[in-house]
């Protein structure tokens, strides 16, 4: 009971770290270029090309970085939904006729 706990909670931890790795590094070296981002042509080596993989960046994006990015823009873009309707829901409220007008749209600058 107890050491499954702690694995649970050992494995949540380690998500986290993950997830956290993945938000804030979510580039590596591009493993077919080794980060230089030029495709070396071994039959003419005076031509170099721009790695297919990395575009030329030299870095890719670690597996998952996309997923934990997508999943934070969503959480995100769902409070900034709720801030808005909270907003308008505000500026109902002082719209209402049997109310004084307050707020900076009734200041005289
Ligand atoms: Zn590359």
């Amino acid at each position: 009971m107890e050491a499954i706990t702690l694995l649970f909670l050992a494995t949540l931890a380690a998500a986290a770290v993950w997830a956290g790795g993945a938000y804030f590094f979510p580039f590596r070296d591009c493993r077919k270029c080794g980060g230089t981002g030029r495709k070396v042509r071994h039959l003419n080596r005076s031509h170099y090309a721009l790695c297919p993989r990395c575009a030329g960046t030299g870095s890719v994006r670690r597996p998952g970085a996309r997923l934990v990015h997508r999943t934070v823009f969503a959480i995100r873009s769902q409070s900034a939904r709720a801030r808005h309707e909270a907003r308008e829901r505000r500026a109902a409220d002082r719209a209402a006729p049997d109310r004084p007008q307050t707020g900076h749209r009734a200041r005289n600058y």
